[in-house]
């Protein structure tokens, strides 16, 4: 088995828990969502979640194969029951933390010469770039039109 580094095992774990909490509140944004008829915004939320299962995943096998145990536990409380505009003001904090972090942790990987791992970074960090672009463009549109806006997000 090959023996990574503890601070690149830690920061993969930290993302783990990261994308967990992305997991189980996106999770509960889609269904709460396509109980209040807002269909296609819950598509949104869906798909976005089982990305971040992805990257869940692809963290956890990164973390066994360096010989470290992938943890289970999401790094925050999930919210529950906001208001439309509330659940997306939580969506972008949560992708601004995971952009914030796999920059940093990249930078780590390479100074531990770990460049598999840096390169699993890079690449949740393209996704999250783009998550994060998705959550805001739909701010500003709620910002700016407001009802008008909503209505388009509801339905199948
Ligand atoms: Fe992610
Ligand atoms: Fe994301």
């Amino acid at each position: 088995m090959v023996k990574g580094s503890k601070k690149v095992i830690d920061l993969l774990n930290e993302g783990r828990a990261r994308e967990l909490t992305a997991v189980l509140t996106y999770m509960a944004q889609h269904y709460e969502l396509a109980n209040d008829d807002y269909g296609k915004l819950a598509k949104v939320l869906k798909d976005t979640g089982i990305t971040e299962m992805k990257h869940a995943e692809a963290l956890a096998e990164r973390i066994l194969f360096l010989g470290g145990v992938p943890t289970t536990k999401p790094d925050a409380e999930i919210k529950r029951g906001e208001k439309i505009a509330a659940k997306i003001a939580t969506d972008i904090a949560l992708e601004e933390g995971a952009v914030k972090l796999y920059n940093e942790a990249a930078v780590v990987c390479a100074a531990e010469r770990d460049h598999v791992s840096k390169d699993i970074f890079e690449k949740l960090l393209g996704d999250e770039n783009e998550h994060l672009d998705m959550f805001i463009n739909i701010k500003e549109h709620i910002d700016q039109l407001g009802g008008q806006y909503l209505v388009t997000l509801t339905g199948k």
